[in-house]
């Protein structure tokens, strides 16, 4: 077993039971994977805890907490509906987000969950938000995984909604041996890097950003708080897949990618389609009920859309400096 995996492994029991026999030291571990900790901590500040936990410290292979893939039981995962933006409303549960966009002509979904969630949240929301199911004419499912796409299937037959994933997230739910839940989507549209999809005054930008899974792909697009405009950077497929140099190389490669285009549209907005990682089950509800003269928990500012960006690269390097095939560069 290398470094790597006895530090992940090491750690996953030592959080997820509590049971720690030989705690790894700080001493045991190299000055390379030590200095990627330290600057991830310092990007991270009070923003990117949850993104600084999963990667940089407990950064093992599989589901994040939470990530039931068979229904728990609805008080378990429940979360309302919440308008975060004039035009951007959170229709997630207490771990995952779905996102709707409205726009002059109709509604664009961006994840849709897993299947038991798809109704109660997703459909139910955006009626308890006043809006209407079949106007949804895009699906966007920015990772091929159970967690967000199990919903497409469902609007696409009942709405007549196009859906789109990234052509190597197509090829691994058609190679998928079990059956989807909710059912596996007819093949529709691709995401292409640099596509932008318009529907009436809304363009969203598509940023191919693999590693996650082949297909994985970031967006850009706008939104306006009590009118005011922001840019929003859409972030998918955040935890660590694999664990070899390759996977680093072009994980790490797709952080600087997103991180640029976000920087280049001026977007000082990050979301994702994970609560442990960007909070947006708790900044939901704090956007939505705030006096109309506070600030939206979702602005974070350019800094800190970038400093999102800086922790997942960092905490990428400090995972591959601890591969046994070599020291990150
Ligand atoms: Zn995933």
């Amino acid at each position: 077993m290398t470094t790597a995996k006895k530090l992940f492994y090491g750690l996953s029991l030592c959080v997820g039971a509590l049971l720690c026999g030989a705690p790894v030291q700080a001493a045991d571990l190299p000055a390379d994977y030590m200095a990627h900790l330290k600057t991830a901590k310092e990007a991270a500040r009070f923003e990117w805890l949850g993104v600084l936990a999963r990667n940089c410290i407990a950064p093992k292979v599989g589901p994040a907490v939470g990530n039931y893939n068979t229904d728990p039981g609805r008080d378990i995962w429940y979360a309302e509906p919440q308008k975060v933006f004039d035009n951007l409303y959170f229709l997630g549960t207490k771990f995952h987000t779905a996102w709707a966009l409205t726009t002059s002509d109709g509604i664009i979904i961006i994840d849709t969950l897993y299947n038991y969630a798809v109704g109660p949240e997703i459909v139910e929301g955006l009626k308890k938000m006043s809006l209407d199911p079949s106007k949804v004419k895009y699906v966007l499912i920015t990772h091929g995984h159970g967690d967000h796409d199990e919903g497409a299937r469902y609007f696409q037959d009942t709405y007549g909604s196009h859906v789109m994933l990234g052509a190597g997230d197509w090829d691994l739910i058609a190679q998928a041996t079990r059956p989807m839940p909710g059912g596996t989507p007819k093949k529709d549209l691709v995401a292409e890097d640099g596509r932008v999809l318009t529907l009436g005054d809304a363009a969203v930008k598509i940023v191919t950003t693999p590693g996650h899974t082949p297909g994985s792909y970031g967006l850009i697009f706008k939104v306006t708080d009590h009118g005011q405009p922001h840019t929003v950077a859409y972030a998918s497929g955040t935890a660590f897949t694999a664990y070899d140099k390759a996977f680093f190389d072009t994980f790490v490669a797709s952080q600087k990618k997103m991180a640029a285009a976000a920087a280049a549209a001026g977007a000082t907005v990050l979301i994702s389609n994970h609560s442990a990682f960007d909070d947006a089950w708790t900044k939901s509800r704090l956007a939505a009920w705030r006096p109309a003269n506070q600030p939206n928990a979702f602005v974070v500012g350019a800094d800190g859309v970038a400093n999102f960006f800086a922790v997942m690269g960092e905490c990428s390097l400090a995972a591959k400096s601890l591969l046994s095939s070599g020291p990150s560069s």
